[in-house]
């Protein structure tokens, strides 16, 4: 062999090896990060059950009631099972851990009584499905908010007996928001145990669901999003983050369209005026709010949300089963965004948010 032969395969032969090693790396690197996925429903069969016979005796109850499609059997045997199945859906799509939480509208449609012992079942339901699996299961707890008292109490049991790591709210309960201070004691008890609330979408209450009845606005198309957005604005501007400034609140789909707003609220507020405010709503945003990439697989919208709140606000989530495992890994693994960012997303955020 000449000596450039000899040159060209050696170079080849250490190029190929430089490659190999970067992708070994390159796969150690990504092997290490921890796919936690913050947003991924389960159900407890008695809350159904609860819900079908509500909606039997007072079909009139609350409008977007109708709407879930509790009769889905698929689909409830998918929310029920807290066990083989739902994990070898998660090895499939390469997902770590799941941060589970109650099918909306969970309790909160209930009388207060009804709604407590139901919030009670579904945590300890929760908690031992977590016990069985601790190192693939997390979850947020559900309360009553429509009996703030025993809603305290039961996150507190739920954060500091039960173990859970967080708490999931339903957006309204019967047409009321969190702003309102009878809801109070739930946001103190959140605050005083260090622990984040979860504000997840349901239908618009009674008092706009009208303009919603069409083409299925109601749910995940428009409806969803705007009632929850919504609630987030009310808090703002209700000024609860300067009673509550340590209170987490975790928003899903991006923010609920927010961070979009965010400059607009600023300006318009400035120029409205709200004087009992200590600061300025997109202050409040990127201080207590959390976001959460469930169902919005986007990239234009991640690189928005990164540019206004940076990576250590935003958390991966599914919203599984409604969205699929497999396509939100495939996505982030892909989006352009640095590795620092992806762990970020993918793990150290849920991890320091949830106490995982
Ligand atoms: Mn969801």
């Amino acid at each position: 062999m000449d000596r450039r032969t000899f040159l060209k395969q050696a170079m080849a032969a250490s190029s190929a090896y430089a490659v190999a090693n970067a992708a070994r790396a390159q796969d150690a690197e990504s092997a290490a990060i921890r796919r936690i996925a913050v947003e991924e429903t389960f159900a407890v069969p008695e809350v159904l059950d609860a819900l079908r016979t509500l909606v039997e005796n007072e079909p009139d109850r609350e409008p977007g009631l109708n709407a879930p499609p509790y009769v889905v059997t698929d689909t409830i045997r998918t929310l029920t099972d807290l066990g083989e199945a739902r994990i070898a859906a998660m090895d499939a799509a390469g997902v770590d851990l799941q941060v589970l939480s109650h099918w909306s509208p969970g309790v909160q449609p209930f009388d207060p009584a009804q709604g407590n012992e139901l919030a009670r079942l579904v945590n300890d339901r929760l908690a031992e499905a977590i016990g069985r699996h601790p190192d693939r299961f997390a979850g947020l707890a559900l309360v009553a908010p429509q009996d703030p008292q025993a809603g305290a109490q039961e996150l507190e049991r739920a954060v500091a007996s039960l173990g859970l790591n967080g708490l999931l709210i339903n957006s309204h309960t019967n047409g009321e928001h969190l702003d309102d201070p009878k809801f109070w004691p739930i946001l103190e008890a959140a605050q005083a145990l260090n622990t984040p609330i979860y504000l997840h979408p349901r239908t618009p209450p009674a008092q706009m669901y009208d303009a919603y009845t069409d083409y299925l606005m109601d749910r995940a198309l428009w409806g969803f999003a705007a009632e929850t957005s919504l609630h987030v604005v009310r808090l703002i501007m209700g000024g609860v983050f300067d009673q509550f400034p340590r209170l987490q609140i975790v928003l899903g789909h991006m923010g609920e369209g927010i961070p979009f707003w965010l400059s607009r609220l600023d300006e318009v507020s400035a120029r409205t005026g709200m004087p009992q405010l200590q600061r300025s709503p997109s202050e409040y945003f990127r201080d207590n709010i959390h976001i959460t990439t469930s169902a919005m697989f986007w990239d234009p919208t991640l690189t928005l949300c990164l540019d206004v709140l940076g990576a250590e606000r935003i958390m991966f989530a599914v919203d599984s089963p409604f969205a699929s495992l497999e396509q939100g890994t495939r996505w982030l693994d892909n989006a352009p965004i640095s590795d620092a960012d992806r762990r970020m997303i993918y793990q150290e955020n849920a991890e320091r948010v949830f106490s995982l």
